[in-house]
């Protein structure tokens, strides 16, 4: 039976990049040998690195303008304190929008004064706050574009002299903006880009040096730029991966092209949770997310039924996060449409039905 996967994380990839990592582990390159087993020097592998390396760059439009991509490991929750680490001199303002934006707070105060610039923890983090004032003296603003657990998402960042530090977890690669913007983005692999294991920071190399604490080498960005992300072994199989996804957007026509099919499918979604009596969207209707949107049911008793009729659809992951509870449908780049319709379908049957 066919899965319709709205897992938040890990989550759905391409099936035809499951197909090629499967098949190179295997026999990678025509070598006789697995990906898992080569050596992370061989040429076969610093080419699939390279290649990782300048698609995301190409892929964010942000080659030749004084970036480096590195893939390192210890997630998005590692880069919490490795940008406060290389970054944060004195003081630093981080806007809190949810529960990863909190727990970079909470690292980057173990480096220096951190001002929540603003908040919405007042409401549970349904919303993106607006109309706040931006220090001048900052060394750093961090924000966190897209709030996975509770499905909002920033449409209009904030503007500051500041370099600008982005968390881009769960919306990397899945619409269009000014990269540029960023002076450094980082990303765990496991939504838009591979499996977990490995984590794409994107990073300025002018915004580094400037800070007097001496820096452990594998906290600190430089020995990983100076290395070509090739310091220690890398996750090999997840950058492979994440190397085979970013080929796989490349060819579908980019970012801009991803981009059009996630309007379709969270229109469609958000739609329905609109229209459908028995829904009700968790988030802000201007500042909901087209990666994963949060959703309870009016009525409670309607639960048990609801969630048989999506199971048996071959629905995966479509639990809330238990600190917003109800639903959540994460649509990631490689879910389909067809997928979200399967859905849309049953939230209306059980309209018909209740
Ligand atoms: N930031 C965001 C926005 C996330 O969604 C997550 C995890 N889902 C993290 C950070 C933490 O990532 P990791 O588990 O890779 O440390």
């Amino acid at each position: 039976m066919k899965k319709h996967n709205f897992s938040a994380g890990p989550c759905i990839l391409p099936q035809e990049v499951f197909k090629e990592a499967s098949q190179a582990v295997l026999d990678f390159n025509n070598s006789g040998l697995s990906i898992l087993e080569i050596s992370h020097r061989s040429k076969d592998f610093v080419d699939v690195m390279e290649e990782a390396r300048s698609l995301a760059l190409e892929l964010l439009g942000l080659e030749g303008k004084g970036y480096k991509a590195l893939f390192l490991q210890g997630g998005a929750s590692t880069q919490f304190l490795m940008t406060a680490y290389n970054l944060l001199q004195t003081k630093a303002g981080y806007l809190n929008t949810g529960t990863w934006s909190d727990k970079a707070i909470k690292e980057a105060k173990f480096f220096g004064e951190v001002v929540e610039i603003a908040s919405s923890k007042d409401r549970n983090f349904n919303y993106i706050p607006k109309g706040y004032n931006i220090p001048k003296d900052l060394d750093y603003l961090h924000c966190t574009s897209n709030n996975t657990i509770f499905g909002t998402q920033i449409k209009k960042f904030p503007i500051t002299d500041a370099p600008l530090i982005c968390d881009m977890s769960s919306d990397i690669f899945s619409k269009q903006l000014d990269f540029s913007k960023f002076s450094l983005i980082y990303a765990g692999a496991q939504k838009n880009m591979g499996p977990a294991g490995t984590t794409l920071v994107v990073i300025k190399e002018d915004i580094l040096g400037n800070i007097e604490r001496k820096i452990p080498s594998m906290l600190d960005y430089q020995t990983h730029i100076s290395k070509a992300s090739m310091y220690n072994t890398p996750p090999v199989y997840p950058v492979y991966v994440s190397m085979l996804t970013l080929r796989w957007l490349k060819k579908l026509g980019g970012i801009s092209a991803i981009e059009e099919l996630n309007d379709k499918k969270a229109n469609l979604l958000y739609s329905e949770i609109d229209l459908n009596p028995l829904f009700k969207g968790f988030a802000a209707k201007e500042d909901r997310s087209n990666m994963n949107a949060t959703f309870t049911l009016a009525n409670e008793d309607l639960k048990e039924t609801f969630d048989a009729m999506w199971t048996e659809a071959g629905i995966n992951g479509l639990n809330g996060h238990r600190s917003v509870g109800g639903y959540r449908a994460s649509m990631y780049n490689a879910l389909s449409m067809e997928s979200v319709a399967v859905l849309v379908d049953i939230m209306g049957d059980l309209e018909r039905k209740a």
